[in-house]
């Protein structure tokens, strides 16, 4: 952008790291911030710089955490039986708000994919393999998602499982409750055909 201000032009451009902000938005945020919303952009910049620095991974669940132990894994009143593993915080906090899940977590940050150098060390398995050992683990919840890299994973972590004397399950994935199979996408269909449970 140009304007009379280098500063101006260094905050627009350093917005644009936010996913789906382009030069425009950016534009548009920066202003915003400047002409009437300065106190929350001192907020934002406060906030921004303690999260950089401080949050870094569990060393339980490699969930986000500023402490090395982090909340859910800490908790007394989570169940240890159960261990769920998903592929992104994201997932984590998803699950965490639509399900009555009590159970612990462990979260891959990502899933294997050899072409991306990502393989069982980049997602910690040898982490999560030592907790399965610890012998606390009963069921663990294979919730990666219903992609080819997704179900590649969680066949790998079955074996894992299996392996440590732990049961594994596969979150099922597929028909929206309410929804008519009319309207659910045919590749959803067909995964949750293929994973259909007893009744
Ligand atoms: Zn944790």
């Amino acid at each position: 952008m140009t304007t009379g201000s280098r500063l101006l032009g260094e905050l627009v451009e350093a917005l644009r790291c936010l996913p789906g902000v382009g030069n425009k938005s950016a534009q548009r945020m920066a202003l915003h911030l400047l002409e009437r919303e300065r106190a929350g952009g001192r907020r934002l910049a406060v906030a921004l710089e303690e999260a950089m620095q401080r949050i870094g991974n569990c060393t339980r669940c490699r969930n986000f955490s500023e402490e090395p132990v982090c909340a859910l894994c800490a908790s007394d009143s989570r169940d240890r039986g159960v261990l769920c593993v998903l592929e992104s915080p994201s997932d984590l906090a998803a699950i965490e708000q639509a399900t009555g899940y009590r159970g612990q977590y462990f979260v891959l940050l990502g899933h294997l994919s050899p072409l991306d150098g990502l393989g069982p060390e980049e997602l910690g398995l040898d982490l999560l393999v030592r907790r399965l050992e610890e012998g606390e683990v009963q069921e663990m919840i294979i919730a990666t998602n219903p992609t080819v890299e997704g179900e590649a994973t969680a066949h790998y972590l079955g074996q894992l499982a299996r392996a440590a004397g732990v049961r594994p399950t596969r979150l099922a994935h597929g028909v929206p409750l309410g929804g008519e199979l009319e309207y659910v996408d045919r590749s959803t269909l067909a995964h949750a055909s293929g994973t259909r449970q007893a009744l």
